[in-house]
């Protein structure tokens, strides 16, 4: 209600140190599918999640050949930024933004403007790949382009080792740096704003926990009911594009 969003921008203009949890929602918009909304990838296809699971991947050449096919013509990677991500860069300008802490690995906030010192991606980016066996890390168009050309599994050009996005698959653990800075961002804040995730996965989704136990207000913007809700100071559950410009306008 419009209650709801005034209630929010007092909470927003009242705060000093802000963090910022975004997931999937704020890039639906943008023509990326999430997982778990009712367009999600999983809604539609609980099998997706396999091919997304570390060990399958390596194990498996064929789980490697479908990763490479999706990824080939994925969205992601024609997208561009929306009101979400723009509306996210304006609230910097404040210079209220502790940390833009995001689920999300499709660079969006960065290409939006948003500070790469602000940004921590929990779950890596699509835009990189890593060899499983020499470490080395090259850019996701690369092998994208060899994979247009005809190669169904590419490798390592180093080492010929089984290349994986620069991702954080299942299976695999969060960087503790990218985590620690998390954790800090969510222990510093004095409020924390979730933004189009179910918070359904951990340890993302505890970092509402840690925010809401040192005593900041939690803002939760998502269409759907999240398990978190109750913790939270304002709910909005409209459309993120409508509701966010609308919450962060100054
Ligand atoms: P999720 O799919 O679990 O949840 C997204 C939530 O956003 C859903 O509850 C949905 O109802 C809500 N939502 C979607 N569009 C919305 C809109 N326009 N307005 C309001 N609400 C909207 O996503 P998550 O919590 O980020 O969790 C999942 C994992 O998915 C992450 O690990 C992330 O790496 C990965 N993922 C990332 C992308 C991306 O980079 N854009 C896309 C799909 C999945």
């Amino acid at each position: 209600s419009s209650d709801d969003v005034e209630r929010a921008r007092e909470l927003i203009a009242a705060a000093q140190r802000i963090t910022v949890l975004t997931g999937a929602g704020v890039s639906t918009d943008s023509g990326i599918p999430d997982f778990r909304g009712p367009e999600g990838v999983w809604t539609k296809n609980p099998k997706a999640e396999l091919i997304w699971n570390v060990d399958n991947y390596r194990d498996d050449p064929e789980v490697r050949r479908e990763a490479w096919r999706e990824r080939l013509d994925h969205p992601m990677f024609a997208a561009v930024p929306g009101r979400a991500h723009e509306a996210l860069v304006e609230l910097e300008r404040s210079g209220k933004l502790l940390a833009l802490l995001t689920q999300n690995i499709d660079e969006l906030h960065q290409r939006a403007g948003s500070s790469r010192e602000l940004v921590a991606e929990l779950h890596g980016s699509n835009h990189g790949t890593v060899c499983m066996s020499c470490g080395e890390v090259s850019p996701m168009a690369e092998a994208r382009d060899r994979v247009r050309a005809g190669e169904d599994d590419p490798r390592c050009v180093h080492c010929g080792g089984i290349l994986k996005a620069t991702t954080i698959m299942f299976g695999e653990m969060l960087d503790v740096d990218v985590l620690t800075r998390a954790r800090e961002a969510a222990l510093g804040c004095d409020l924390f704003l979730a933004i189009g995730t179910s918070l359904g996965v951990h340890p993302a989704a505890g970092l509402v926990d840690i925010a809401s136990m040192v005593g900041a207000d939690v803002i939760i913007v998502n269409a759907e009911p999240t398990p978190y809700d109750r913790v939270a100071a304002v709910v909005l559950r409209g459309g993120i594009s409508e509701v966010l410009p609308e919450v962060l306008r100054s």
